[in-house]
């Protein structure tokens, strides 16, 4: 680097972090506003400098559900073995280099979200914060469009495959269960380590799968001989033969009590900063939280024993983050099951189809066949354009077979939410409320008379909408409801 870009690059460091301190105690701009400003005055080399200052190096996060679950765990287990910067609930480039606008420490852990290749810069950001970890936790359809282009899925999947496709040192880690994490992993075995985790318990995914699921590398049908949830278990394709590795560390033993639950994590994983392998086995206790929830633990685990400078301490570091856990450091929109008189509500978000899945199949674990026949749903749509999202909703929602679906919008298109209820009633007895978003207030009202209302034992609310101002409302008012009564 030359010395006018050193200077540069000095010169856009100090700013940056003279605005981080200025706004630090401000509202939400102080995220991604002092990266901002850094790229504004220096260049994207200049994050490469600011980048190599790290004692170890950047990990970065990715995948379609449980990025910013995972991530929060991750911090807190690194956190209590090295000094670390870190962000999450972040999509940008300026959030990562806000992170990285910090004095000496030994890992940056940054959440890195990417719809598309057009939104977001993947490889790009790869090659200039050049991670030594590059995490997924899995890929399922999403957004079929993104600000109004089609975004067809293996668009998708080859953005989130270009975050690690410069990587030529450090660790990839990959999902096992997810054939698409798996093929990423496959694919860059041959430049670095790659690091699988997957399920070996046996809570099984008796649900139908939310669409066909193709083989990544050549198109044919996936068959599953388990599924653990969706897409993710243990799968084979009939036509070349792609098939789910072996985890080198895998959760077993599961056993579920209704507050807390207790998991074995064992495995021989590959430790960056030392250089050697690492044995673990052992068990934990953790929050009743879904199998979703499961992957990520596992998935931030495995992160953790793959970059922890003190390998001798993760025994105790795992066994006492986990016994710390609680459920406030999942998403306010998180589904939560709870009771309100002789009612059980089950309430959340669930804004993609296998998010939406995840929750029904975490009902089932509490309630079983006692679901059937007894319960209502209260189903919040997704907006126009969300077709895929939509179809695998509904395939969810038939192999529930509620008694009755309520479909309220979740999302801004008044129009496209009573498109999908015309195509849900087909196949399930409904009815629908045209409530618009400006008035979110009315929709949270109306959803919680339905609630109150209802005749039957159990009730689910799930589906698209806001994550605070719609869930996280709607939740404490239905819980605090719940205790008035
Ligand atoms: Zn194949």
């Amino acid at each position: 680097m030359g010395i006018l870009q050193t200077v540069r690059c000095r010169t856009a460091e100090s700013a940056g972090k003279l605005s981080k301190h200025v706004i630090k105690f401000g509202s939400g701009m102080g995220k991604s506003y002092p990266g901002h400003l850094f790229l504004r005055l220096g260049s994207l080399n200049c994050v490469n400098y600011l980048a190599r200052k790290l004692g170890i190096g950047s990990i970065i996060i990715t995948g379609t559900n449980g990025k910013t679950t995972s991530t929060k765990i991750i911090i807190l287990l690194l956190a209590k073995d090295a000094d670390i910067t870190f962000n999450y609930e972040s999509n940008t480039i300026n959030a990562i280099v806000t992170g990285l606008l910090t004095s000496k420490v030994d890992l940056g852990v940054f959440e890195y979200g990417i719809r598309d290749i057009q939104n977001g810069i993947p490889d790009t950001v790869s090659k200039i914060v050049d991670p030594v970890g590059v995490v997924y936790t899995n890929i399922s359809r999403e957004h079929s469009q993104v600000s109004g282009r089609e975004n067809p899925f293996e668009e998708y999947l080859k953005a989130k495959q270009l975050l690690s496709t410069p990587m030529k040192r450090g660790v990839v880690i990959c999902n096992a269960d997810d054939p698409r994490t798996t093929y990423i992993g496959k694919n860059k075995e041959q430049d670095t380590k790659v690091t699988y985790y997957g399920l070996d318990i046996d809570l099984e995914d008796k649900t139908p799968l939310t669409g066909d699921v193709f083989c990544p590398l050549c198109g044919g049908n996936l068959v599953y001989s388990k599924r653990y949830l969706n897409h993710r278990g243990i799968y084979e394709c009939s036509e070349c033969g792609f098939n789910r590795p072996e985890p080198d560390i895998k959760l077993v033993n599961l056993s579920l009590e209704k507050e807390k639950w207790s998991v074995g994590l064992m495995g021989e994983i590959y430790n960056y900063p030392t250089g050697k392998n690492v044995k673990i086995d052992f068990q934990v206790q953790v929050p009743a939280f879904g199998v979703h929830n499961l992957y990520n633990l596992l998935c931030a685990v495995t992160t953790y024993v793959s970059f922890t400078p003190q390998p001798m301490n993760i025994e105790k570091t795992i066994i006492d983050t986990c016994n710390a856990l609680d459920l406030s450091i999942l998403p306010p929109g998180r589904f939560e099951i709870f009771s309100s008189g002789d009612k059980w509500i089950g309430m959340g978000q669930g804004d993609n189809g296998d998010a939406l899945k995840a929750n029904i199949q975490f009902m089932m674990s509490y309630f079983g066949d006692e679901l059937e026949g007894n319960t209502v749903f209260i189903y919040t749509t997704p907006d126009e354009g969300e077709d895929e999202i939509f179809e695998d909703h509904l395939i969810s929602l038939i192999s529930l077979n509620p008694r009755m679906v309520h479909v309220v919008p979740g999302r801004e298109s008044v129009t496209a939410a009573e498109n999908y209820y015309n195509i849900l009633k087909e196949s399930l007895t409904a009815d629908f409320y045209p409530l618009s978003y400006e008035d979110m207030d009315k929709r949270i009202d109306k959803i919680q008379e339905l609630v109150n209302e209802s005749s039957y034992k159990y009730i689910i609310v799930s589906g698209c909408g806001p994550e605070e101002y719609m869930w996280g409302n709607l939740k404490s008012r239905c819980k605090s409801h719940e205790k008035g009564s």
